[in-house]
């Protein structure tokens, strides 16, 4: 296939034009970044296997009626996505303290919290993704108080819902990041996810033993960054198809 037009590149995916108007093509890197792009590497596999467990986690949100960009999985490391006008703030859900929440208010990290709780961050690198209220999101005019409502709305659901899924497979979802984006429906508007729901962007514990199975491997080097991904997939039941070249090398294939 022809290589598409690259329209933008973050720090793990790329973004291409898409085959058709108002499609975009998502591609998952293996690259790795940590505090603010400060710390970077590669996970070996991580593109495919993110690719494939948020493909999978977003078609589950579809089937509770949560809207998502999500169109289909196109190959190993590309999905088919709608376009949307990324709404700049990453919401953050938290049950357990873990991270940020620890650091800043002294919370033991593993400390059940009495309620999830729910934060905003304004995206913004230079800035260092800072903490917002609701308050300036309106006030600056990043989303709108209606969206704000259908972002909580859809957050809180998305939560109770993948708190579940986790639960049923042994992993305790202690916190997750999620971003939305506008859809455009000719002169309507709806609020959808956007991004991707992966263990880049939560926190998965085992829930026996509280072992990290995400991204804190990479962040604190705890080794063991591919196998704690990996497991995550196939805990889900969605361990990549085996043989495939793209899988970088046998360890994958177990
Ligand atoms: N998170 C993310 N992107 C960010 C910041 C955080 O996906 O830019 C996710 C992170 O993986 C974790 C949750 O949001 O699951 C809460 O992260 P926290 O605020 O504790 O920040 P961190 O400790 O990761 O810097």
């Amino acid at each position: 296939m022809a290589r598409r037009r690259q329209l933008y590149e973050g720090k793990a995916k790329i973004l291409f034009e898409g085959p058709e108007p108002g499609t975009l093509v998502q591609y998952f890197k293996d690259d790795a970044t940590a505090f603010n792009a400060q710390k970077k590497g590669t996970i070996t596999g991580k593109g495919v296997l993110n690719n494939r467990i948020s493909e999978f986690l977003m078609m589950k949100l579809a089937e509770i009626g949560i809207p998502t960009h999500f169109v289909r999985r196109l190959n190993m490391r590309e999905q088919l996505i709608k376009e949307v006008e990324i709404i700049p703030i990453e919401v953050v859900v938290r049950n357990i303290a873990a991270g940020s929440i620890s650091t800043r208010l002294g919370i033991a990290e593993g400390t059940r919290l009495p309620r999830s709780i729910m934060e905003f961050y304004y995206k913004n690198d230079t800035l260092g993704d800072p903490m917002v209220a609701e308050e300036h999101i309106t006030a600056f005019g990043w989303a709108m108080p209606q969206d704000m409502d259908d972002i909580i709305h859809m957050t809180l659901r998305i939560n109770d819902f993948l708190t579940g899924l986790f639960l049923g497979v042994g992993i305790t979802l202690v916190d997750f990041k999620v971003e939305f984006g506008r859809l455009w429906e000719n002169e309507d508007m709806r609020i959808v996810l956007a991004d991707e729901i992966s263990p880049d962007n939560c926190r998965l514990w085992d829930t026996k033993t509280n072992e990290k199975m995400d991204k804190d491997r990479f962040r604190r080097d705890l080794g063991k960054v591919e196998e704690a991904y990996q497991e995550v997939a196939k805990r889900l039941g969605i361990l990549p198809e085996a043989g495939n070249a793209d899988m970088k090398g046998p360890e994958m294939m177990q």
